[in-house]
């Protein structure tokens, strides 16, 4: 399945643990993995608190503190600290799916991770029963 997304802001975590749970109840897999796949190179996923929305903030300030966005990198484009974040995040997560849900812990949610917005982004979510 493929999503399209908009991202707002030149750095944000969007939180598409909702999307992605609703295609697992449309498949009706009870027992199975889900991979979420992003397949940029200046964005990312993560699975991260979904309570306090301090925390993803936190995230990107502390990831802006070691990979500034003005820096000194080579890349001509001057969008390295985004690249460099995309690949620590990862482009994908497999999350295991049981009694027809996402197997996540209470504080666990799924992000999207923009780091060279805003855009149009996309990601895909491929489930698998086993
Ligand atoms: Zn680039």
């Amino acid at each position: 399945m493929r999503y399209r997304i908009q991202t707002a802001k030149p750095q944000q975590f969007i939180n598409i643990t909702p999307m992605v749970a609703e295609a697992i109840k449309n498949s009706n897999v009870q027992e199975g993995i889900a991979v979420i796949y992003v397949p940029h190179t200046t964005a990312g996923v993560t699975i991260n608190e979904n309570a306090d929305p301090d925390v993803v903030r936190d995230m990107i300030s502390a990831l802006d503190k070691t990979y500034p966005v003005q820096g000194e990198y080579l890349h001509c484009e001057g969008n390295s600290h985004a690249h460099i974040k995309a690949s620590l995040m990862g482009p994908s997560c497999t999350v295991i799916i049981t009694d027809g849900k996402l197997l996540l812990g209470t504080w666990q949610g799924i992000y999207f991770c923009e780091f060279d917005g805003p855009r149009n982004r996309e990601f895909y979510e491929k489930i698998l029963r086993g």
